[in-house]
């Protein structure tokens, strides 16, 4: 399905909604006042590849250790508040978007402030609903449910518009994927903000990768979806690297290489393992749009590799190495792989090269 067209925001220099990429977030666990251990962990979610940090404000001395980390940090930052208002006006001087929902701070008159500070520097605001916290008044009339998370966003966004402000994005986690998928599908046609996707508290590596994957997969595949984290106990890098992986594997990646591999049966007569792991690792860098396939025998080796802008088909001791689908050299089994990379390295240079000339 074709992407659903937002409005797009910037969260500082990334673009989000609208026809950009869709971007991967990831937050630090460190307590945030900590600066050097706050720093650390932006470091080394930004070489993994994030694109943007959330960091919890839970306390003043947060708010106020977010100008130094700003100062130094590689990615933009978003402050995640929750309830105190004074933090979010501490924060907006600083940072390049505000995790708040304006219903939960208090007064319209602390709406306000908050709002034009926000104006002031022109950053935008999530709305992050969250099925455990729903408003009273809501969750009284549609309990927990998506209907009751839609109502919570749409509360929240009114908030915002009245006031006159509509640099917003919106996200609406469940711990549990029906949910969260059904309360983005409902919102997706009532308004034109982008969404942030997640399923929260989603659990270790395994289950919550599974989960991420079916939930923002969903999503993605119905074209709905400008934004995402996937959400992993204590796992910075992996947290990216899933996201990564999710947004290539939904087909909505607009960078990056697609690597099919089989997954090996009795007629294999080579290591495919090992190859397919050197080509994931070598190909890392390369941001051309390409799709890659690393086949174990002839059986569907050919077919696949009409499908791909560079193939290996392994044999026996040895094998083919092609290119949209016609065959450029046969090899012994150990020059295959160096091979193959010197005609992705070829077709990457030239799209790069192309993409400069647009
Ligand atoms: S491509 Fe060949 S080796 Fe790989 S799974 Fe299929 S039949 Fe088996």
């Amino acid at each position: 399905m074709e992407r659903y067209p937002t409005k797009q925001i910037y969260v500082g220099p990334v673009a989000i909604g609208g026809d950009a990429p869709i971007s991967v977030q990831s937050m630090t666990y460190s307590r945030t006042a900590d600066v050097e251990a706050t720093l650390q962990q932006i470091k080394r979610l930004h070489f993994a590849g994030c694109d943007i940090v959330r960091l919890a404000v839970p306390q003043e001395e947060d708010a106020l250790a977010l100008a130094p980390i700003k100062e130094a940090s590689p990615l933009p930052i978003i402050a995640d508040i929750h309830f105190n208002y004074r933090y979010a006006l501490i924060a907006a001087q600083v940072v390049d978007g505000i995790r708040i929902n304006p219903g939960n701070i208090g007064s319209k008159a602390r709406i306000k402030e908050v709002v034009r500070a926000c104006q002031e520097r022109n950053i935008p605001i999530r709305i992050g609903v969250n099925a455990g916290s729903l408003e009273e008044q809501i969750e009284r009339k549609y309990g927990a449910t998506a209907e009751g998370m839609v109502q919570s966003a749409l509360y929240h966004i009114k908030l915002l518009e009245d006031l006159g402000f509509t640099n917003i994005k919106v996200s609406m986690k469940a711990s549990d994927v029906a949910r969260t998928v059904e309360a983005y599908r409902r919102l997706r046609p009532l308004v034109e903000y982008p969404f942030h996707l997640g399923v929260t508290e989603a659990g270790t590596l395994f289950h919550g990768t599974i989960k991420s994957a079916i939930g923002i997969g969903a999503l993605l595949l119905d074209g709905i979806g400008d934004t995402i984290r996937v959400s992993l106990t204590g796992e910075l890098e992996k947290e990216v690297e899933v996201g990564r992986a999710i947004i290539q594997d939904a087909g909505r990646a607009q960078e990056g290489v697609n690597i099919i591999s089989c997954p090996t049966c009795g007629r294999i007569e080579a290591n495919l393992v090992e190859a397919v792991a050197e080509v994931e690792r070598r190909t890392r860098h390369i941001k051309a749009p390409l799709t890659l396939s690393v086949m174990g025998c002839a059986v569907n080796a050919i077919g696949e590799a009409k499908h791909a802008d560079v193939a290996i088909a392994y044999g026996k001791g040895s094998g083919l190495v092609m290119v949209k689908g016609e065959v450029v050299a046969k090899l012994p089994e150990g020059e295959l792989v160096d091979r193959f990379l010197q005609e992705v390295e070829e077709m990457a240079r030239k799209w790069a090269d192309q993409d400069e000339r647009n």
